[in-house]
């Protein structure tokens, strides 16, 4: 779903400029308007107290589109409770249908509709949680990082309402399939692939043969080293092994998806499928090099490459050669936090288009790419400031190199 901003800059809360100490997560809102568009809340918001009252939030969402009304680091005047230190708050905006008896009995004068509109409405904002827990370094989806104005209450950080609890129900949902949601969207985009650069990597160390010819053990083998389906005298092109071996690695990537409990970037990733390909998955589970790694302890976990160069008890040349090329790419782009924080000592801020941010989040993660659809290549945890050096949209790219931070979690210094 298309996400805009247009922030409420007439808003008092808006102007107040007022951050949150602390971001625990998004928290859910209907508005109990029917028929008022994402458009017509910022109409009606954007002036100093809308209708008298401090009211301003931080998105509104229909099944359209998401506004993103103030900067996911100032405090909203969302939920009336001490919610609003603490959370990014959306409102969904209602269908004109929809009517209520009460603050929780929701009606529809055309149910179909209203539930077509609900569950478009429910994609648009999982994707749009999921984004900002992942902008914010959050992995967990519970009651605490996901929660409603109605659950806020019961909690005693939000004021005594309902939303969105009679809302959903028209579409027979409630916050516990919302949270099952994010959680099924959350691992779905954190299943990585093997990125062009890794199938290279691998293509570089497995044998191409473009004609059927039987291995060592009689199995008749083609391309990279592929064995499945293939007869004697089958030929292919380099393309279509390298298809293969993108069917071939898969089981590597599920074991690496799956053993690895500790967040990789895309090199380590690739790094591990070359490992696991060639040695097998039951190599990576046993070894000391995934304890290691799952445990934290990166630098340990990549001179354990070093340790896998033996075939039969004797040390072969290409297997150092594989090895090393691994482990390389493994530490490639690792400590880039460490690295950008001794940039900043002999900064020079006179080049216009560069700017200096302090990161306001607790932790901020980098991403290759200017997007929540780039892989997480590191984190900011130190709240420190940092050079930007180009921006797109409400992304920056840090000047160590290190890659894109959301300028949504930083404030200008
Ligand atoms: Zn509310």
């Amino acid at each position: 779903m298309k996400e805009v901003k247009k922030y409420l800059t007439n808003n008092n809360c808006y102007k107040s400029n007022k951050k949150m100490s602390l971001i625990k997560g998004v928290m859910v809102h209907s508005t109990a308007t029917p028929g008022a568009t994402t458009e017509s809340f910022v109409k009606a918001w954007d002036v100093p107290k809308p209708n008298g009252r401090e009211v301003c939030v931080h998105a509104f969402i229909d099944d359209e589109q998401i506004v993103n009304t103030l900067p996911y680091n100032v405090r909203s005047w969302g939920c009336g409770g001490s919610g609003n230190n603490n959370y990014i708050q959306i409102e969904m905006c209602e269908p004109k249908e929809v009517y209520f008896t009460s603050q929780w009995e929701y009606k529809s004068k055309d149910i179909e509709k209203t539930k077509q509109f609900i569950n478009k409405q429910i994609e648009g904002l999982i994707e749009f949680i999921v984004n900002r827990l992942e902008e914010l370094g959050i992995n967990e989806i519970n009651e605490e990082t996901v929660t409603s104005h109605y659950e806020g209450h019961k909690k005693g950080i939000a004021s005594n309402h309902d939303d969105p609890r009679g809302y959903l129900s028209l579409a027979g949902m409630d916050m516990n399939n919302i949270r099952k949601l994010c959680k099924e969207r959350m691992s779905s985009k954190n299943k990585k692939v093997t990125s062009a650069n890794g199938i290279e990597l691998i293509t570089e160390f497995e044998g191409l043969k473009l004609e059927a010819y039987k291995d060592s053990a009689g199995t008749w083998t083609i391309g990279y080293g592929h064995t499945s389906g293939v007869y004697e005298g089958q030929t292919i092109t380099k393309d279509e092994a390298i298809e293969f071996l993108k069917q071939d690695i898969k089981s590597a990537e599920n074991a690496v998806n799956n053993l690895v409990k500790v967040e990789i970037n895309q090199n380590q990733f690739d790094a591990l499928v070359s490992f696991t390909y060639n040695l097998g998955s039951g190599s990576l589970s046993r070894s000391t090099l995934l304890e290691k790694l799952n445990s934290g302890d990166i630098e340990g976990a990549a001179d354990e490459f070093d340790r896998w160069v033996f075939a039969g008890g004797i040390k072969l040349e290409g297997l150092v050669r594989r090895r090393s090329t691994e482990k390389e790419l493994f530490m490639k782009g690792y400590q880039i936090t460490e690295d950008s924080n001794k940039d900043e000592e002999n900064e020079s801020t006179e080049d216009s288009k560069q700017f200096l941010i302090k990161v306001t989040a607790g932790t901020l993660n980098i991403r290759s790419g200017p997007g929540t659809a780039y892989n997480v290549v590191g984190k900011i945890k130190d709240q420190g400031v940092y050079t930007i050096v180009s921006e797109r949209g409400s992304w920056g790219e840090l000047k160590s190199g290190a890659g894109w931070i959301s300028l949504n979690y930083t404030r200008r210094v």
